[in-house]
């Protein structure tokens, strides 16, 4: 069977052409940091499939979990039914983030959408019409109609849908920098808030990182100040920690890296190091309890496999994995050999910057039209890494040994000066 030409002929990749014009590779298995593809190559893994595999891929205990579970109940509708790897699972959840109310689906998008009408329903129990949502430029909250919508407008091409897309405002992101100078973004935020508060329903934003809109790092202080902006005006604050959550920023969750709590927070990616499809939104006790002890009493919304049984026990296998592994110190030693491998790079006359938190490696090159020759480039030295863009960095996996992340940055290295 040549599937790459059924591939080819058939199938949709993320954002692309069908047939996709980028080149494709058949993967034929993975293990922990390496990627085997059937032509025999073995890539080190520099993306964690997207922020996900932080455990590396094929962890045993995670998969004699869904062994497991497998036998006994891969899954079961959660309506009028309820089961211990859920039950588990809202407990280990709950404790690690101190929210109370949970609810779990299939991905990210979703939890997005489940977190946007949370924030509606809140506002109507309150009795105020709140339908706007507030959401920074450069922001990435997904692909569905709802999460795009406070997607950045020109990255995710709100153009192209016309009125169906909902309008929402946007404000200047905070500068760039963990310590970075933020009152550019404030000022705006304060200017903003000011004159449409009234119909703001909720702050949506992904902490500390903004991921896919642009891998910027930016100052955790100015959560802090959006914080008492959203109590002043009713407004709900929501972080995306979809991708930041789960260790990648240096703390379990980049809230932590605040003294603050937003109302309202979303999960996905790493809650299954990459193992299966679950998100979950997560909010206060307030917001669960004004919404039922309202008229209109419930969360609309539930999705087929709602909590799946299978997705449970991989998300409770993984976690306990995670917290065994002394994950805080392997963030920091990759932090550190991430931040001295690619300084070289600063210097470059073709970056424009590069910037380094937890597991995340970003060099920010200055013409946006090398992705192609990079990714070749790294793919031909062994290593796999995706840019986007002017972006090109890498995220990896806790249980990368430190020869294989000191290949992945100098290849990394290598591929700029190759330009
Ligand atoms: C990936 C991502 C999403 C979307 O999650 P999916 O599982 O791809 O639907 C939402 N928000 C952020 C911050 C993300 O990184």
């Amino acid at each position: 069977m040549n599937y790459l030409e059924i591939d080819k002929n058939h199938l949709w990749h993320p954002y692309n052409s069908l047939p996709t014009k980028s080149p494709i590779r058949a993967v034929k298995k993975t293990k922990n940091c390496k990627i085997y593809l059937e032509d025999g190559q073995v890539l080190i893994d520099g993306m964690s499939s997207w922020w996900s595999a932080v455990l590396g891929y094929n962890n045993k205990k995670v998969f004699k979990a869904l062994k497991k579970q497998g036998k006994k109940m891969p899954h079961i509708m959660f309506g009028g039914l309820t089961h211990t790897p859920a039950a588990k699972l809202a407990k280990t959840l709950v404790k690690l983030t101190g929210f109370p109310s949970v609810f779990l689906c299939d991905s990210g998008s979703v939890s997005v959408e489940v977190a946007l009408k949370t924030a509606i329903l809140y506002q109507k129990a309150k009795g105020k019409n709140k339908h706007t949502f507030l959401a920074l430029k450069n922001s990435y909250h997904g692909d569905t109609l709802g999460a795009m919508s406070v997607c950045d407008p020109q990255t995710s091409m709100h153009s192209l849908y016309g009125d169906y897309l909902s309008k929402n405002i946007f404000v200047e992101a905070p500068a760039l920098g963990f310590n970075g100078d933020y009152s550019e973004a404030l000022e705006d935020l304060e200017k903003t808030l000011e004159k449409h508060h009234e119909k703001i329903a909720a702050f949506i934003l992904e902490p500390v990182v903004q991921g896919a809109g642009g891998m910027r790092i930016y100052n955790p202080k100015y959560l802090e100040v959006a914080k008492k902006l959203c109590e002043k005006y009713d407004i709900l604050l929501i972080f995306d920690e979809i991708a930041t959550g789960f260790g990648h920023t240096g703390e379990l969750f980049a809230f932590m890296h605040t003294n603050i709590k937003p109302d309202i927070i979303t999960i996905g990616k790493a809650l299954t190091s990459g193992t299966m499809t679950m998100a979950a939104m997560l909010t206060s006790k307030d917001i669960s309890d004004t919404i039922t002890n309202s008229e209109i009493g419930v969360l609309m919304h539930g999705p087929t496999f709602m909590a799946n049984p299978l997705a449970c026990s991989v998300a409770n296998a993984s976690i306990k994995e995670l917290l065994k592994l002394n994950w805080k110190n392997k963030v920091k030693d990759i932090e550190t050999i991430f931040k001295k491998e690619l300084e070289v790079l600063k210097s470059n006359d073709k970056v424009l910057d590069v910037r380094v938190i937890g597991s995340i490696g970003v060099v920010e090159l200055k013409d946006d039209r090398n992705a192609l020759k990079l990714q070749e480039f790294c793919v031909q030295n062994g290593v796999w890494l995706r840019p986007f863009g002017k972006l090109f960095y890498s995220i990896v996996a806790y249980t990368i040994s430190k020869k294989e992340l000191e290949k992945v940055c100098k290849t990394m290295v290598k591929a700029v000066q190759s330009l």
